[in-house]
């Protein structure tokens, strides 16, 4: 049998953020519906592939999965159990958002089997979460934070964002000396992204608002990657660093091209090859699943260049290229291919390369995306 991972988009947020464009609806009124019908969807995938797979990995994102009652989580997780072959020492991830849980709440959480949070923090400068419009102040993610480690959660990561408007170097460092100065073992930190059709994109379109440029947004990165591998991180992504051993499980599934199952409005599924993608809207997610008992809008069946090409991408941004897998089951040629390129890159000490791996160094994490557009 092999590794499955399982994501399950809960689509409910108490507002809209400002720069956020997930997926989720501030309406609650359809959550029992949502859950029945999530429930069916386990049941159609068990269907076709209980046989072939176990489950390694549980992962709750949104949305806000923290705002659910601890009750809706669970039934969730006891249906994957009922139809799944869930392994008794998987890792189970919930997004949890400070100002939707108290420790009462992360106390219920631990004890129906999630024994991973990712926190989305953000920033710890009040002025920024403001900004950001969130929920929560500074003292309320450093307070879950707290609270989840005081209850016996071990794996708890961060969510941080950096190149904020006005967001100084001496900020930016200030953030993150908070965020390794928490019991956390994990921190995803990214650079704030414009998407279209967000509140954020037209005030800056309109120029109400003003976002460092791409060299200015290359130093944050790189201050962040000097002070987190200084304070004991590795970093193992691109945007992602763990104390040694607690990589996220789940994400490593997807960066080394293994199988995934989404669950939910606009989750995506990878799996035998084969990619497809749920309904975004929640009316034609339930729709969908009340009518045919699945709810994929589209799907592709990848030929072998778009096969190697992802490999080869999602293997360079993550831990390594691994030279025999990518020989074996990919390209035999494609070393060959790009040796002058690999060449070049390990020479400007973009690139670690030895028998086995290649990968990239801390600045070739910077310039992953131009190297990646140069191979063939
Ligand atoms: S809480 Fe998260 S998912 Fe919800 S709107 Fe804000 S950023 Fe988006």
């Amino acid at each position: 049998m092999k590794p499955l991972s399982v994501y399950i988009h809960i689509p409910y947020c108490e507002h809209k953020c400002v720069y956020c464009d997930f997926y989720s609806v501030i309406n609650f009124k359809n959550q029992s519906e949502y859950l029945r019908a999530i429930k069916k969807e386990i049941r159609f995938y068990a269907e076709r592939f209980r046989n072939q797979f176990f489950v390694k990995t549980i992962f709750f994102g949104g949305g806000t999965p923290s705002l659910m009652k601890t009750g809706y989580i669970s039934e969730i997780l006891n249906e994957l159990s009922n139809n799944f072959n869930v392994n008794e020492d998987s890792e189970i991830t919930l997004e949890t958002n400070p100002g939707t849980v108290n420790r009462s709440k992360l106390n219920d959480f631990r004890s129906i089997g999630i024994n991973r949070l990712s926190v989305g923090v953000q920033s710890f400068d009040d002025n920024d979460l403001k900004f950001l419009t969130r929920i929560h102040t500074k003292k309320d993610a450093v307070q879950t934070v707290l609270d989840a480690a005081g209850i016996g959660f071990e794996n708890i990561s961060l969510d941080m964002i950096f190149n904020l408007p006005g967001q100084t170097k001496e900020k930016w460092l200030k953030n993150l000396r908070a965020a390794v100065e928490l019991p956390v073992k994990h921190i995803s930190a990214y650079s704030l992204i414009l998407e279209r059709g967000t509140i954020l994109n037209k005030w800056v379109l309109d120029g109400k608002v003003k976002i460092g440029d791409k060299d200015y947004d290359a130093d944050l990165y790189e201050i962040t990657q000097r002070y987190l591998i200084s304070n004991g991180f590795l970093q193992y992504e691109v945007s992602n660093f763990a104390k040694p051993g607690f990589e996220c499980v789940h994400n490593n599934q997807y960066w080394n091209y293994g199988d995934y199952l989404g669950l939910g409005t606009a989750a995506h599924s990878f799996v035998n090859n084969k990619r497809w993608w749920n309904y975004k809207s929640l009316t034609f997610y339930l729709k969908s699943m009340s009518e045919k008992g699945e709810a994929s809008a589209g799907s592709e069946i990848l030929n072998n260049k778009e096969r190697v090409e992802e490999f080869v991408m999602l293997a360079l941004r993550s831990s390594g290229l691994n030279i025999e897998a990518l020989k074996n089951d990919f390209d035999a040629q494609w070393i060959n291919k790009n040796q002058d390129k690999l060449s070049k890159f390990q020479n400007l000490g973009l690139l670690d390369i030895d028998d086995k791996f290649i990968r990239l160094t801390e600045k070739g994490y910077a310039l992953c995306d131009e190297m990646l557009a140069e191979f063939e």
